[in-house]
């Protein structure tokens, strides 16, 4: 692979702000040699060389998008077509995850989930919620007192994920790494949003493993 191109892939019912501050994960990485742009979902040129693309724009577009614990299954690649640019999916729907067990569905609700080296999806919806901001306020965003801790959340979500995508396939124990494991929504806005985290040394390694080994 010449580059580590991420692309945030983003339904119409997000807005620029909240692209802009999905964006801010893949710049984290630049340091690692990531590149990244963004695109509407729906837009015909947004999939290709993306992988999982179809499965992420399904997931982005739907209206109650469900996902299992085993998240994006391994693409099964052409085998002269490498999909190179990974993906992090931006819906404003809830994301809820199927745990199947005793017979009895339980539906959990997620803010973002990522497959190893396959891709992410990530959902809005319970940060807009938890900060007060409905549909109708979009308007107001930039100047809404929780509009920064709201964009702030968004960033440090993708970076989670982006942090799975790229070879952390575990969470973290040190208590100032974004690689942490969260509860529930609350946890994760007054423990990661509310506070300064970053990727510790190990993680940082994990991804730089990770990094080589994509660009060699
Ligand atoms: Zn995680
Ligand atoms: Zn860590």
């Amino acid at each position: 692979m010449r580059e580590v191109r991420v692309r945030v892939l983003h339904s119409p019912l997000v807005t620029p702000l909240e692209v802009q501050a999905a964006l801010k994960a893949p710049r984290r990485f630049a340091d690692f040699g990531v590149v990244y742009d963004h695109m509407p979902v729906d837009e015909p040129k947004a999939l290709v060389q993306v992988r999982n693309g179809r499965r992420i724009r399904d997931l982005v577009t739907s209206s109650n998008p469900e996902v299992y614990w085993n998240g994006l299954p391994g693409e099964i690649l052409g085998l002269f077509r490498r999909r190179e640019i990974f993906a992090i999916g931006l819906t404003a729907s809830r994301i809820t995850e199927r745990t199947d067990d005793d017979y009895t569905p339980r539906k959990k609700p997620l803010i973002g989930f990522a497959t190893d080296n396959e891709g992410a999806v990530l959902s809005i919806f319970g940060i807009r919620e938890y900060f007060g901001i409905a549909r109708g306020q979009m308007m107001e965003y930039r100047e809404h007192c929780a509009s920064a801790l709201a964009l702030r959340a968004i960033e440090i979500a993708a970076s989670h994920e982006l942090g799975h995508i790229f070879g952390q396939g575990s969470h973290c124990g040190q208590t100032t790494c974004i690689m942490q494991e969260n509860r529930d929504l609350k946890d994760f806005i007054e423990r990661f949003v509310m506070t300064s985290v970053d990727f510790c040394t190990s993680c940082r390694s994990i991804i730089n493993r990770r990094m080589n080994e994509l660009l060699h």
